[in-house]
């Protein structure tokens, strides 16, 4: 999506890189190295599909190797192209940095409109792609590990990880040459609804913080919060789901590619996204009111904006007539620099991607840990937390029974003490961590700085400056 006289998706990074590298002491020549994308690989493969070669382009770009692996993910729609995938990729650098996993910066991605081919043909032209990645590095547990982004799931990276095993028969990590794998093939509890996950935890830390709420103009807590997102994939629907579900927001409207659902009163996300899964899109879906433009939803009055698909659809065209006071960029690259400039003016606070889906990342690193140390989370420990805290709960029953009606356990805690935390729930715990201590690095840079206005500003000179201090070590 472009807006004559904006800038593209990839000037947008460029510029916002600029902007923070001008604000900060970096020695010469280090932020050319830090911004360029170190190498791009385009690789054109034919695929035997209904009684023809077809020709396939996809892309992997690698940004920055400061740290290996390099980690982002395979991407399937029509519009994917090298500047995109550039822009990505250098977003996953600074990403990986801000939540502090440690890879380097990638991504991928495949020209196709994944809708238009069967199940077992998109096998063929997965298998053909990794194929074409792993002969060149750029898939591997220890150098180039993809994840699932658009249009691309579990499925994909299990054709991925076994196309890769394939090739690789006597390496005992295959598993670690991609990440968002489905439980029984390698992946880790909690990964698929990760990102969605990460945007609650953010939100959460956001409302926890009375001076930057103030900013926003709202207050309060979560709790009845009106929110608008855009795109109920993968990353908006658990957004969504988790929000409503655990924080008692509402979600008053819902954007998709063929229109948009409105209920003041808060739609039911389980409802709408099982109508999507049966019907394709939104429209026809009862109890909402249907709006065939749904661009035009984003402009409605909300307290909470999450557009969670495509890149540059706050741009100048509609930026200013954005009501928004608090927007969540859980899709990489949502705001163009020009509709950024326009929103800030305006008092509204961003969320910057970098920052707000990086619960995928953060899982991704627990499931290649995972995969390297070939054990599942928790598999050692959790019995004997649950002995020790027995111990606890054998010497309070005791108390228990020695001071008769004084004094007793409440309700529930027993059976909530003694349990061992399983591979959910140190996922959540992990990630839960990961957003709360990204967020504070980056409004603590944001409130002690005066040339730092925002949390996107913040969010890259907390990411290059760690980048930065990688590269220093290694005498670059
Ligand atoms: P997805 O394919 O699961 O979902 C995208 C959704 O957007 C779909 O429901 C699709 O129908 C909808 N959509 C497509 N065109 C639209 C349009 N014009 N208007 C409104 N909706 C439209 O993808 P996803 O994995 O949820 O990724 C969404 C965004 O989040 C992307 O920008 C991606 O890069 C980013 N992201 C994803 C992950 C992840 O773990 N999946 C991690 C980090 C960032």
């Amino acid at each position: 999506m472009s807006v004559p006289n904006e800038p593209t998706f990839r000037e947008s990074v460029d510029l916002m890189f600029n902007r923070a590298v001008d604000i900060m002491d970096l020695p010469p020549g280090l932020e050319e190295k830090i911004r360029v994308c170190n190498s791009t690989y385009t690789v054109r493969f034919g695929v035997r599909l209904r009684g023809k070669v077809q020709t396939f382009v996809g892309y992997r770009s690698v940004h920055s190797e400061h740290m290996e692996p390099v980690k982002g993910g395979i991407r399937y729609a029509l519009g994917v192209n090298q500047d995109e995938v550039e822009a990505l990729a250098a977003l996953m650098t600074y990403k990986c940095a801000l939540v502090e996993t440690p890879f380097g910066g990638s991504k991928g991605g495949l020209c196709i409109d994944p809708r238009q081919y069967e199940e077992h043909e998109l096998e063929l032209i997965t298998r053909r792609f990794t194929y074409e990645l792993a002969k060149r590095d750029l898939i591997s547990p220890s150098q180039n590990v993809p994840a699932p982004d658009m249009g691309t799931g579990e499925r994909e990276m299990a054709w991925m990880a076994d196309q890769y095993a394939r090739m690789n028969t006597s390496e005992i990590n295959a598993r670690a040459c991609v990440t968002g794998k489905p439980l029984h093939a390698g992946g880790i509890a909690g990964r698929v609804e990760a990102t969605g996950r990460g945007i609650q935890y953010a939100l959460r830390e956001f409302f926890r913080h009375p001076e930057d709420i103030a900013m926003s103009g709202l207050t309060g807590t979560l709790d009845g919060k009106r929110i608008i997102v855009q795109g109920l994939g993968n990353v908006g629907y658990h957004a969504a789901k988790f929000l409503c579900g655990e924080d008692n927001s509402v979600i008053t409207g819902i954007v998709e590619w063929d229109g948009a659902l409105v209920n003041p009163k808060g739609l039911d996300v389980e409802a709408v996204r099982q109508w999507i899964i049966d019907n394709g899109g939104v429209k026809g879906y009862k109890d909402a009111e249907y709006v065939e433009d749904g661009s035009k939803v984003l402009e409605l009055d909300c307290d909470i904006l999450i557009p969670a698909a495509l890149e540059g659809v706050i741009n100048l065209s509609n930026a200013a007539r954005i009501k928004a006071p608090l927007i969540i960029e859980a899709a990489n690259g949502p705001i163009t620099a020009g509709a950024d400039d326009i929103l800030n003016d305006k008092g509204c606070v961003i969320i910057p991607d970098m920052y707000a889906n990086a619960g995928g990342v953060t899982v991704s690193y627990f499931e290649w840990v995972k995969n390297l140390s070939h054990i599942r989370f928790g598999r050692m420990q959790r019995r004997q937390e649950e002995s020790r805290h027995q111990l606890v709960v054998d010497e309070l029953e005791r108390l228990d029974r020695y001071l008769g009606d004084a004094w007793s356990m409440t309700p529930d805690f027993k059976s909530q003490y003694l349990r061992g935390a399983d591979e959910l729930e140190l996922v959540r715990s992990g990630l839960d961590d990961t957003m709360r201590i990204a967020y504070q690095a980056m409004r603590e840079v944001w409130h002690s700085r005066d040339d730092v206005p925002n949390l996107r500003m913040a969010a890259y000179l907390v990411a290059i400056g760690r980048v930065a201090q990688s590269y220093q070590a290694k005498g670059i």
